[in-house]
């Protein structure tokens, strides 16, 4: 997935962003792009997402007499100072794995968003309805069984399908019933009009 860039805001007014400035792992410093440093302060700040960042400053003396500071500092600021996540670099180890990965987003364009848009549009699926690791992964899990059954079904024929399943559930004819009640429910959430499910007879021997 690309990594939503930050700063939309200072690039809409011609300023320097978060990606301008370089960081440098082994002295845990930014370089800017007229190429001074920027230093951590001692200073942790939450932000809007709860997420800590520690900010970093250049030196008010440098950035004063700076031929870049138009394009770099706010109206009032006196420096710069940037924020970074403390775990930005999980998003810079991305960001290299997705430099040249322009093929790979054309697969996955077209192998995941397919689904993502079904869910999306088909079934009104756009927010989770639980909170928690747990429980979101099972809510995810029951669309995905529900998306990736109804591909079944397109790719199968709902007859083919059910005739597989009275074969199978033949001897047990209550089972087979609350089954195809599960599956009407299932097809409700992505069919307008889900095919109705055959009346439950006497299985044939054959
Ligand atoms: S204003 Fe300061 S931080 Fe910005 S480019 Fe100039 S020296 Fe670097």
């Amino acid at each position: 997935m690309p990594v939503p860039e930050a700063n939309a805001r200072l690039e809409k007014q011609g300023r320097f962003a978060l990606k301008d400035f370089n960081y440098d792992d082994a002295s845990d410093t930014y370089h800017c792009p007229a190429g001074q440093l920027l230093h951590p302060m001692k200073s942790r700040q939450k932000n809007t997402s709860g997420r800590v960042e520690i900010r970093y400053a250049a030196r008010g003396v440098i950035c004063r007499t700076c031929p870049l500071k138009l394009r770099c500092l706010g109206s009032n600021a006196a420096y710069r100072t940037i924020g970074r996540w403390e775990h930005e670099d999980v998003l810079e180890r991305h960001r290299a794995r997705m430099q040249g990965a322009g093929e790979l987003m054309r697969r996955r364009s077209g192998i995941v968003e397919h689904p993502f848009g079904t869910l999306k549009c088909r079934a009104g699926y756009r927010h989770f309805l639980v909170r928690g690791f747990d429980k979101v992964r099972g809510e995810w899990s029951l669309m995905a069984l529900c998306y990736n059954f109804t591909r079944v079904l397109n790719i199968l024929g709902v007859d083919a399908f059910l005739a597989a399943l009275a074969k199978t559930f033949a001897p047990c004819r209550c089972t087979l019933a609350a089954l195809l009640t599960c599956i009407q429910v299932a097809l409700a959430t992505f069919w307008t009009n889900p095919p109705p499910m055959p009346a439950i007879g006497r299985p044939n021997p054959a």
